[in-house]
């Protein structure tokens, strides 16, 4: 029986993650769950799965979670380092890292530093500090496996022995699928108009707002190639990413004797989260089996860099190094806030983008300070830009 304790368990990969856990009440349970603030969601999961302790965003949350769930055992605690607890804990063995965005950095970094099972969905932690998270996890002997259905899929592809060395068994590149969103064949100059809610209609996958506006733009899949980056020890010119509208590969490892080796799947995240959660053996996910006699046809082309700038800014920043994925993280965390606020438009999240990589500049990463401290920096810069372009638009 194993402990578990899921960070951002109200989002969608939490809800996916308790429906698996659900199937297994056998091998696994639920030490801790965690949400920032939907606490009638979090009090209905605490309700069904009984946890030791639950997390919220902040003294009202738990104010109200408290009287939701006071007939429950459980803990009621709130903030960062409650947060960084739970992750840590000697009586939690697996951590599925779920919360959205830069926020799930510290946690995350807690239960590499607790030497846990970390399944990791919060890609951001890593495109923000990979270096620093990487070396946690070595030196305190956690054990990462990808839950990114992309990562996971080249996790699954890749040798067992794999040590992040590519060369060592002839793997000559890592082929990122991405479905190019909902935006792949509109009209380029039509984009300016698009709404957030068109944005989020994801064609293949149901996800939340920030990495669904993120597929739009396709820096989802610029972060991901920052992510395979840190996972699979491959740099830039070996990631290569590859449009395949129909999400039925998740991604591929094309090795140096011709052999390419895909994982395919219907597109539902219960799958990678199944294989992380009980790797290395396999467990049933609740996810249907793939039909092969049923798919009309697979698609495969190359990304458009002038439709999505987004990706090259992400090539970009992976190349430049240190905290340069720090700060195009941060800033685009900033505009696609903004733009789903509707402060400013679809096309300005690369601008806003671009002009905090301009204006601050990016060095070495030594330490998890000096990355929060470039982080701060370039919201501050995204938070001129989107301010200068809403005030423009208002006029
Ligand atoms: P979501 O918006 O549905 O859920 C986010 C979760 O994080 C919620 O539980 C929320 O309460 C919590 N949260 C939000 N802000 C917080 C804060 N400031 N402090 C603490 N907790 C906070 O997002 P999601 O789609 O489930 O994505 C979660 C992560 O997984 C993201 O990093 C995303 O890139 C990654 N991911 C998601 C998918 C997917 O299919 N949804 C696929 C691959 C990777
Ligand atoms: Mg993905």
């Amino acid at each position: 029986m194993q402990g578990i304790t899921i960070l951002g368990a109200t989002g969608s990969i939490g809800a996916s993650t308790l429906d698996v856990v659900a199937r297994h009440p056998d091998r696994y349970r639920v030490h801790a769950l965690s949400a920032h603030s939907r606490v009638e969601e979090l009090a209905a999961a605490c309700r069904q799965f009984r946890p030791q302790r639950a997390v919220v965003g902040s003294a009202e949350a738990a104010a109200q979670l408290a009287a939701l769930i006071a007939d429950l055992p459980t803990g009621v605690e709130y903030g960062e380092a409650a947060l960084c607890d739970i992750a840590s804990s000697a009586d939690t063995d697996i951590v599925m890292a779920a919360i959205v965005g830069a926020a799930g950095l510290a946690p995350t970094l807690a239960a590499a530093r607790a030497g846990k099972k970390i399944l990791l969905a919060n890609k951001e932690a890593l495109v923000m500090s990979g270096q620093l998270f990487m070396d946690a996890v070595r030196e305190h002997k956690a054990t990462l496996l990808p839950v990114d259905s992309e990562h996971n899929a080249i996790f699954q592809a890749l040798p067992a022995s794999y040590a992040r060395v590519p060369g060592a068994c002839g793997v000559a590149k890592i082929l990122l699928t991405a479905s190019g969103g909902p935006f792949l064949n509109r009209a380029v100059d039509s984009l300016g108009s698009v709404t957030p809610d068109e944005a989020c209609k994801h064609p293949n996958w149901v996800m939340g707002r920030k990495i669904s506006v993120d597929s739009a733009t396709m820096m989802n899949k610029g972060l991901e190639v920052i992510e395979a980056h840190w996972l699979f020890g491959a740099p830039a010119d070996q990631i290569e990413v590859v449009i395949h509208p129909q999400s039925v590969i998740h991604s591929m490892v094309s090795y140096v004797d011709g052999s390419v080796l895909a994982q395919l799947g219907n597109p539902d995240m219960r799958t990678p989260i199944a294989n992380a959660l009980a790797y290395p053996e396999r467990i049933d996910s609740g996810v249907a089996q793939l039909d092969l006699t049923q798919m009309a046809g697979l698609q495969f082309f190359a990304p458009d860099f002038e439709r999505f700038p987004c990706l090259a800014l992400a090539f970009d920043a992976l190349r430049a190094g240190g905290t340069a994925p720090a700060l195009l993280n941060a800033a685009n965390e900033v505009a696609v806030q903004a733009f789903l606020e509707r402060r400013i438009g679809f096309r300005d999240i690369d601008r806003v983008i671009r002009h905090a990589l301009d204006v601050v500049p990016h060095g070495p990463a030594p330490s998890i300070e000096a990355v929060l401290a470039q982080d701060a920096r370039a919201r501050a810069a995204a938070d001129d830009a989107v301010s200068t372009i809403a005030s423009g638009l208002q006029r």
